[in-house]
């Protein structure tokens, strides 16, 4: 099949990647349709306004909406017999048990499949981060029952995983490193195709379950990077060396690259944590145990506590203490709080007695929503959080927390002292500014 000129495709699901994937799309010509289940966010789409706080999201929707190249709706029907591919790009959380939870999945699937009823051929393509065969043994029969129709001749099926890094979302979606593209027949290849070939990346093609692999691959990869660095800070601790003049050298390595070595109080968001536990409950469903991977979630589960020791370390018994939590989102640039290492802290903070007032400057809203957290304090700015405070603790290293003066810290706090859980400040500097530091990999923590 000969590559199409003009393509449209439909995105369902305008989360974090459905909005990015349709605003980039948007942007290279492609007609992209949004469909949520979500009422509002489908209204602020057509009124051009972000549901999500992404940088740089705002001028290319508005753009985007404005050129009528990106809508969105809640009717998946219309959204699919009007476009040629159509994008799965759905949450996939995790269960208690840490499987993964496909039931978005399976319901996008049906939706999308029902609308197939009385269309022409159609590629259904997924996004969403899903385990080896899902693409195969959960989408396709959903596809297919509700559709009544067959694979190859009358409908494609394909498989890209997403790799954008919430916080430059939009950076990633427009440049991305590569394009992989997992299909198992030329014809949903090619249609798949017609859209990434605008895009100036490396394509690489795949099968559909060699697709869904790279993504775990890369994410626990990317992980296990993070919790080796945290246990070599640990170690670091003990031997009064910087972690972060370490990791400087080992970095320096090509084989090992800069990336992914920066120590502190573990990693959050929605990918790493969950793809970890569902990659790992599917091994041991398979027989086999992942002892890394295993490891690199029990490392990352520690590095909170760690945090919250150092505070102890710091100011002794929490009872009573006041703590000010600057940071809440899972880190800076984005109001995702999903899987927010601010949980732990805080909880471990409020467990031992103390009074922990939050501050963050995009995810107030979606941590009290979400978190639930009982007797936690919140502070409308930096400075009310730090405000007769006993300790600083540092989640996430927003900017707007850099900014702030040692001589800030001096002047409202009862005790100037910074437990800095992501290398925000320099060490040195700020202890030379007569402000107590103590930080994840840091030679001079107490
Ligand atoms: P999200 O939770 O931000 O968004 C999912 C959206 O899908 C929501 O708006 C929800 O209302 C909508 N939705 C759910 N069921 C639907 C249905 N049946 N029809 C239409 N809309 C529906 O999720 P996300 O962070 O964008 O992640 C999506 C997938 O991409 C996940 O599998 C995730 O693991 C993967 N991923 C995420 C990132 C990231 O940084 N967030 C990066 C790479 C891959």
């Amino acid at each position: 099949m000969a590559v199409k000129n003009k393509v449209n495709a439909a995105i369902i699901g305008t989360g974090y990647v459905g909005l990015s994937t349709a605003a980039a799309f948007a942007s290279k010509g492609i007609r992209a349709v949004c469909v949520d289940v979500i009422r509002e966010k489908v209204d602020m789409i057509n009124r051009g306004k972000s549901p999500i706080f992404e940088k740089g999201m705002k001028p290319l929707l508005e753009a985007a909406v404005k050129k009528k190249l990106l809508s969105a709706t809640t009717d998946i029907d219309a959204a699919v017999s009007d476009t040629d591919i159509s994008f799965i790009c759905v949450q996939t959380p995790s269960l208690p048990s840490g499987e993964i939870d496909l039931k978005y999945v399976k319901n996008a699937a049906a939706g999308i499949g029902k609308s197939l009823r009385d269309t022409g051929y159609r590629a259904v393509v997924v996004k969403s981060t899903v385990l080896p065969g899902t693409t195969e043994n959960v989408v396709l029969p959903a596809l297919e029952n509700n559709s009544g129709k067959n694979l190859g001749s009358e409908f494609g099926l394909g498989m890209c995983p997403e790799f954008l890094r919430e916080g430059c979302a939009v950076v990633d979606s427009l440049h991305p490193d590569r394009i992989i593209i997992g299909t198992n027949d030329r014809k949903s290849r090619d249609l798949i195709y017609g859209i990434y070939r605008r895009f100036d990346a490396p394509v690489l093609d795949v099968g559909i379950r060699t697709a869904e692999m790279i993504k775990y691959a890369s994410n626990t990869f990317l992980a296990a990077k993070i919790s080796l660095s945290n246990e070599i800070a640990n170690i670091c601790e003990l031997y009064g060396i910087d972690v972060y003049d370490v990791m400087k050298g080992v970095g320096m390595d090509n084989r090992i690259g800069a990336q992914f070595l920066n120590a502190g109080a573990g990693f959050g968001g929605s990918c790493f944590p969950k793809d970890a536990k569902a990659v790992a409950y599917a091994a041991r469903k398979l027989k086999y145990e992942p002892l890394i991977i295993n490891a690199l979630l029990e490392i990352n589960e520690r590095q909170a506590a760690h945090v919250v020791d150092l505070v102890q370390r710091a100011v002794g018994s929490l009872r009573d203490k006041r703590v000010a939590l600057l940071g809440l989102a899972f880190k800076p640039e984005t109001d995702d709080v999903r899987e927010t290492r601010a949980v732990p802290i805080a909880l471990g903070l409020l467990g031992r007695g103390a009074i922990v007032v939050a501050y963050d400057p995009r995810a107030m809203n979606n941590f009290s929503k979400e978190s639930k957290l009982k007797g936690l304090r919140y502070a409308d700015c930096a400075e009310s959080a730090l405000r007769d405070a006993d300790c600083c603790v540092i989640q996430a290293d927003w900017d707007e927390f850099r900014k702030i003066r040692p001589e800030t810290f001096r002047k409202l706090m009862k005790r100037p002292i910074v437990v800095d859980g992501r290398r925000t400040f320099d060490p040195d500097k700020l202890t030379r500014a007569g402000v107590e530091y103590l930080g994840v990999g840091w030679k001079g923590n107490r």
